[in-house]
């Protein structure tokens, strides 16, 4: 696993737009679709905003109509983090960057199969790179 990537938050302040800061670093969340990577589907590799770390491959995207990008799995195990999130008066599953620790969304049990699950993601934490 990659070196866990530790800023402090002035530092995160320099290296991100305010936005991706607001989301990324203060659980914020973007506005439903307004991402750039909502209606997205080319192929490629959906990265970290944060630290750059490849989190969801393109083959699991899939439309959603909730008006954030939308994966059924992570790339890879142990690139995102699960934790309880009590705020709001709901109880959701947080999802985190394990590199960075950056909010990327949280995750559904109401995805498409094969694992019926439906990660939601802000496009503001994701970067693409592209293998057409
Ligand atoms: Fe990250």
């Amino acid at each position: 696993m990659a070196d866990k990537v530790e800023r402090t938050e002035e530092e995160w302040k320099e290296v991100l737009s305010p936005e991706q800061c607001r989301v990324l670093r203060e659980k914020g969340t973007e506005r439903a679709f307004s991402g750039e990577y909502n209606m997205h589907f080319e192929k490629g590799v959906y990265t970290c905003a944060g630290c750059g770390e490849e989190l969801f491959a393109s083959d699991s995207k899939f439309d959603s109509h909730c008006g954030w990008p939308s994966f059924y799995q992570g790339i890879d195990n142990g690139k995102i983090i699960e934790k309880l999130d009590k705020s709001y008066g709901m109880i959701r599953t947080e999802i985190l960057c394990a590199n960075c620790g950056g909010h990327l969304g949280h995750v559904f049990n109401d995805g498409p199969q094969p694992t019926g699950l439906r990660y939601c993601v802000n496009s503001v934490s994701l970067g693409f790179r592209s293998e057409g």
